[in-house]
């Protein structure tokens, strides 16, 4: 095999994988390095998101929404279950079964596209050459590229005082796959990733608790969104402690003992398996040799420009180990421009425009930006916003808690922000994500014919509650 390639990614998450897809559709011979190995001992690409993050928390949400509903929600319905349990094991392999067939299904896709595959680390050397430890411990191997993609992406933060040990103090991967459900289950950072799995195993019957050094709930979202959807995790059992920093935990017979500073002072909590989940970095051990001249930024972030082209002309960066919100579509997106930009052809992201999503339940999602944001930029808005509880589709599904907000510029009326708590908010923001690309107006998702009945008409009252004229509220 010639060891010349037009594009080499380093890194198969949603990023690199999908920037060596589109860079081979555009007829760029490509190859595309990961390090990632599988359950199974064999190559696993799909990164983070498919092996140890989007993919498997969803799934496990799914799984242990089910349990959930039979336990507390069937019975309104007439539905009789007794005696449901949990099968941990079963749940887990699920999981992995779930993972294995879409990690299979981006080697098939690599493959298909005539992308070449490397399982080991890659070096990036002067000269746009890239060096290859294979993952088996075979020779190394040495590529030279005309174009060279980093897409290393992210590893937890560990807290000095708190060191992860696989077994009771663990990271996302451990809490993928605990073997039972802990009595009790200690979360630091009630974050995106704190507050998904947090939610798993609260529903599968662990006592939950989240500590969060944060005042504030959620600080990221809108703050009337962000209030609510407290309120609903409280009343599903997670124990939420705001203003708790968390100083140190170590195991004691068994147990995990938390020391967390609070307004009353230091104090201790004790739990049967604690969860690290206060944020990611990005990850660049290994990848970059001392003289390949790449710069990092002060966070440690490989540094880019708009367009992600580093300090190095011909080396680019995407998804979580460079600026911007660390999720998968937007490492993706990244990945398809930077494949464009190599081949010659306009291409640009909107950062603006990126949706959010918690997949708790009800979810959170939004798009643009919250009203304190605007209020702290000064910005003229309005402000329209809708509740399921007054939707039939809601209703009929038994979903009615939450609502969908919406903020438009009050000369203009452009939409600035969509915020949604509410079933299937993940799916219901791409609505408001299209209206916001094509910078349209309140007014304009309020003349759109929404399907009745639909989760989706709260979006659109909403749009009509701006201008004074929901049909199934007051204004
Ligand atoms: P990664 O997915 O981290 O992939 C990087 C890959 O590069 C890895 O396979 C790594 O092994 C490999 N690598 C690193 N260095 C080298 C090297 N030198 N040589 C070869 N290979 C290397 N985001 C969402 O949008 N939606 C969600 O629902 C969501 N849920 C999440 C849940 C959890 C529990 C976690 C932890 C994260 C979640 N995320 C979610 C975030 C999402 O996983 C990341 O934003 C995304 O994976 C970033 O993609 P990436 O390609 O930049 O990096
Ligand atoms: P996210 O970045 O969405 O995963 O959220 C991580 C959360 O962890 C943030 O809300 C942080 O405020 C929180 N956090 C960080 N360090 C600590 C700590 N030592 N104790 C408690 N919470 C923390």
């Amino acid at each position: 095999m010639s060891d010349k390639f037009d594009v080499i990614v380093i890194g198969g998450g949603p990023g690199g994988y999908v920037a060596a897809i589109r860079a081979a559709q555009l007829g760029l011979k490509t190859a595309c390095i990961d390090a990632f190995t599988g359950k199974d001992g064999k190559a696993s690409p799909g990164g983070t998101c498919l092996n140890v993050g989007c993919i498997p928390s969803k799934t496990l949400l799914d799984s242990s929404k089910h349990f959930h509903h039979v336990q507390h929600d069937y019975a309104a319905h007439g539905i009789t279950v007794s005696d449901a349990q949990i099968d941990v094991p079963q749940m887990i392999a699920r999981k992995d079964g779930v993972v294995r067939k879409l990690t299979g299904g981006v080697s098939q896709l690599l493959k298909g596209n005539k992308v070449s595959f490397f399982h080991g680390t890659g070096k990036l050397k002067t000269g746009l050459e890239v060096e290859i430890t294979p993952a088996d411990e075979g020779d190394t191997i040495s590529l030279h590229g005309k174009n060279i993609i980093l897409a290393s992406g992210s590893v937890p933060i560990e807290i000095p005082g708190v060191p992860f040990d696989g077994e009771y103090i663990v990271d996302n991967v451990g809490a993928l796959d605990f073997d039972h459900v802990p009595d009790t289950l200690g979360v630091i950072g009630a974050g995106v990733i704190g507050l998904e799995l947090g939610s798993v195993w609260n529903r599968l019957g662990s006592k939950v608790t989240l500590l969060e050094a944060l005042p504030d709930f959620l600080a990221l979202a809108d703050k009337d969104i962000s209030k609510q959807a407290l309120r609903e995790f409280k009343k599903q059992g997670l124990e939420i402690h705001l203003g708790s920093m968390v100083k140190s935990a170590g195991v004691e017979d068994g147990k995990v003992k938390v020391t967390i500073e609070d307004a009353k002072g230091e104090h201790q909590h004790t739990f049967e398996r604690l969860l690290v989940s206060v944020g990611r970095k990005p990850y660049t051990d290994g990848l970059l040799s001392e003289d390949c001249g790449v710069k990092l930024t002060e966070k440690g972030q490989i540094d880019v420009n708009e367009q992600s082209q580093t300090s190095v002309p011909g080396v680019w960066a995407i998804g979580d180990c460079v600026r911007g919100p660390m999720l998968a579509h937007k490492a993706s997106e990244e990945g398809v421009a930077v494949a464009e930009l190599i081949a010659g052809k306009p291409a640009n992201i909107h950062f603006d425009t990126v949706p959010w999503v918690v997949y708790t339940d009800p979810e959170i999602a939004w798009v643009g930006k919250t009203e304190q944001e605007l209020q702290a930029a000064g910005i003229d808005y309005k402000t329209g916003s809708f509740p399921f509880a007054a939707n039939g589709r809601a209703l009929a599904g038994g979903h009615s808690s939450g609502m969908v907000k919406m903020l438009a510029d009050a000369e203009t009326d452009e939409i600035l922000g969509v915020h949604i708590f509410g079933a299937n908010a993940s799916e219901l923001v791409s609505e408001c994500v299209v209206a916001m690309e094509f910078q349209g107006a309140s007014e304009d998702l309020a003349r759109i014919v929404h399907a009745h009945p639909t989760l989706s008409e709260a979006v659109h009252e909403a749009a009509l509650h701006l201008d004074g004229r929901a049909i199934h509220r007051g204004n």
